[in-house]
């Protein structure tokens, strides 16, 4: 170990993620923003979230956006306007962020896992239809890190069934699903704008997209009160609401999204080329032809995961494992009496995955001169897939 660290102390650390490096790179026009919103004397639900609402619906390519207070709100707010509750089933991926889950259990319904596919990591369709039931409403697939899930197929199995499918795309701005962008596949989509995210803000926030005007008028009400008239309230609705100054940034940020997303997909050719040869027995992440990935995680697998993380960091290199327990064996879903070796794959997935630094800011030529830039430097063959 302390000669590993001697032999690198020349080396520059990469961290897992620089957050600071994105407002530097932005400071000009994100500084412009800041004036623009205290200047202006209003900072809750005026031009700036109106004007990012219609530049983020735009990219989407959806009629209708509406800023709320985040991720999570994003998808519970929707399941609520689909009137989802207490006595409903949800169809859920067994491995995604935990967020996902409580979005339905919010609403009182009770999320229903389905396994993803081992290659892909994103709920696997071919499984869905066996965990239908007549108390089911609805379908939340996950784009995991970025890549989209089979929304084809999904749809065609909620057509079959009457369900609704809420994509959650919180991890997936600008990611495409045969050439159409998420946040427009399913009938609805909650995004996350938390700042590590691809489109990022400075704090908390997020959105639901969709087509469906009525739906979208429905969250305008439930995300303020459950009113659109000032001390009139049509509903037993919330305070989620996405502020002036966090959309005003966002604004800033979406222009710079598909540049941002392309630095990442050059980040991501790099791993796949290089990979192999520094890591040669890791499995690597499979994009299906279909495919637009964003690439807001880049996530390799190893039954040695535990050491290679502890290399890494021993290296200067940044990473985390997204994620490290499934929510069926959190002790917050305890109560729905899923055991260990319940899902397998998923269970599997959160002891293999780790993932790499990845971020729009970060050079070829930093990975290059890492450890990573190397042939098969720890000179141990890391298992793979088994
Ligand atoms: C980040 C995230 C969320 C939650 O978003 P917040 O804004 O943090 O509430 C939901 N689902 C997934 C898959 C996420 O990665």
């Amino acid at each position: 170990m302390a000669q590993q660290e001697e032999k690198t102390d020349n080396v520059p650390a990469i961290p897992f993620l620089n957050l600071k490096a994105a407002y530097m790179e932005l400071k000009k026009e994100l500084d412009e923003a800041y004036e623009r919103v205290m200047t202006s004397g209003w900072y809750v639900l005026g031009a700036e979230v109106a004007a990012f609402e219609a530049e983020f619906a735009d990219y989407c390519g959806v009629g209708h956006c509406v800023g709320v207070g985040n991720g999570l709100e994003a998808l519970t707010l929707v399941l609520r306007a689909w009137g989802i509750g207490a006595g409903d089933e949800v169809i859920v991926p067994s491995n995604t962020y935990i967020a996902t889950w409580l979005a339905v259990s919010h609403t009182g319904a009770v999320p229903v896992p389905v396994e993803p596919c081992g290659s892909t990591y994103n709920i696997d369709p071919s499984r869905i239809e066996a965990a239908i039931t007549h108390r089911t409403k609805a379908i939340v697939p996950v784009h995991l890190y970025g890549q989209p899930a089979d929304m084809d197929a999904i749809l065609c199995i909620a057509d079959k069934y009457g369900l609704k499918v809420l994509e959650d795309a919180a991890q997936a701005h600008g990611s495409t699903y045969r050439g159409k962008r998420a946040g427009g596949l399913g009938h609805a989509a909650g995004f996350s704008f938390y700042p590590g995210k691809n489109l990022g803000a400075f704090g908390d926030g997020g959105a639901v997209t969709t087509d469906d005007r009525e739906l979208a008028d429905k969250i305008r009400l439930l995300r303020n009160y459950g009113s659109s008239v000032k001390y009139v309230n049509n509903a037993t609705g919330f305070n989620s609401r996405l502020d002036e100054m966090q959309a005003a940034f966002l604004r800033v940020r979406l222009k710079r999204l598909d540049a941002w997303n392309g630095k990442r997909q050059l980040l991501a050719a790099w791993y796949l080329r290089n990979l192999p040869i520094s890591l040669p027995q890791v499995a690597l992440p499979a994009v299906p032809d279909w495919a637009g990935h964003c690439w807001h995680l880049f996530v390799i697998r190893t039954a040695d995961r535990d050491i290679l993380q502890r290399e890494l960091a021993a290296n200067n290199i940044g990473t985390l494992i997204h994620y490290p327990i499934p929510p069926h064996l959190q002790q917050a879903y305890a109560p729905l009496g899923h055991g260990s070796s319940s899902f397998p794959i998923a269970e599997k997935m959160a002891g293999e995955v780790l993932s790499l630094p990845m971020w729009p800011q970060l050079s070829l030529g930093a990975l290059a001169g890492s450890i990573l830039g190397r042939t098969n430097p720890f000179n141990v063959n890391y298992k793979g897939r088994s």
